[in-house]
């Protein structure tokens, strides 16, 4: 039977024939160039559903004039056989024209949440994040599915999207991943193969940098005092960072005393020529939990 899909009616009219038959459909939306992390999200959509749909779409308009469009890894019957591998049983592939048809002329926009860290004009800007939520409207909208899978590691793309799915309505349970690393702490990315071996031994400086401001959290619940150990890290390798924040990982507000809310501890920086990303959620009362095991009740470490 057929599995890859170029246009929304071909993939929407087959998902109909499922869900006829009862089937219920996750999701998992990529750029492809595939890794861990993606299969991660597949494996957990197969899993859960009893269609998984992967759509693979380098889409134009979430990137810059700047940024890396044409660079961007693109390995198509690769892409096929590794979500075919982790237990897709649908590929979407449109094409640009598939998605945006002469005359495209609308856009979705989730205010407030997309003009600070990587929508900050100082950073990709908040049209990277139309781009996101425009393409993955769409692709919602062709697939329907019950649930749609996103990865922790992009922390701010899951806020977004989550209150995009909340405004809007979308009929569809958003479902996070945890972030999958390299052995050595680096979170997996399309764009670690930009770097060389000299970069790639320095990019491990950005998972420490956050490891380094959860261990200063555990110790003394101050942020500046986090976020200060964290850009040390960095600065030691030689690391500026575009934004190293604090930040309320629903709302995005900034953080700056710690509370009983989970903290984002998010950063972006330049590593050679790749632009690497990295979060952790800091969660105080599991910390808390964690630290006196015999007056809260849990388990010790
Ligand atoms: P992308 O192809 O970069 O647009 O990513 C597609 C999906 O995979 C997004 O939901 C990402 O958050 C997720 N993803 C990318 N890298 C990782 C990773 N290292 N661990 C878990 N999920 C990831």
């Amino acid at each position: 039977m057929k599995k890859v899909f170029r246009d929304p009616a071909g993939l929407r009219q087959r998902l109909d024939a499922g869900r006829a038959a009862g089937k219920t459909v996750g999701f998992v939306p990529t750029m492809g160039a595939l890794h861990a992390g993606h299969l991660s999200l597949i494996r957990a959509a197969a899993a859960e559903n009893d269609l998984t749909v992967v759509s693979i779409f380098v889409n134009p308009k979430q990137f810059g004039p700047e940024e890396d469009f044409e660079a961007y890894p693109r390995d198509w019957e690769r892409d096929v056989e590794l979500a075919e591998g982790a237990g897709a049983d649908l590929i979407y592939m449109p094409s640009a024209e598939a998605m945006y048809p002469p005359g495209f002329a609308t856009t979705v926009e989730v205010e407030g949440l997309t003009d600070v860290l990587c929508g900050a004009p100082t950073s990709r800007g908040a049209a990277h994040f139309r781009g996101v939520t425009t393409v993955v409207c769409k692709l919602l909208n062709a697939a329907g599915p019950d649930r749609a899978y996103f990865g922790q590691k992009d922390a701010q793309q899951v806020a977004v999207i989550k209150r995009m799915v909340r405004d809007l309505d979308l009929p569809v349970e958003i479902r996070v991943m945890p972030t999958v690393r390299e052995p050595d702490g680096l979170a997996m990315s399309s764009r670690n193969g930009y770097l060389s071996a000299e970069e790639r031994r320095l990019a491990v400086a950005i998972s420490k940098a956050l490891r380094g401001a959860e261990d200063s959290l555990l110790a003394d619940a101050d942020i500046e005092a986090a976020l200060a150990a964290a850009r040390s890290v960095l600065t030691d390798a030689g690391i500026e960072p575009e934004y190293l924040e604090a930040r309320d990982p629903e709302t995005l507000a900034p953080v700056t005393e710690l509370g009983e809310r989970p903290v984002l501890i998010a950063v972006a920086a330049p590593v050679g020529p790749a632009r690497l990303i990295d979060n952790i959620v800091f969660e105080p009362i599991a910390a808390a939990q964690q630290k006196s095991p015999a007056m809260q009740g849990g388990s010790p470490r």
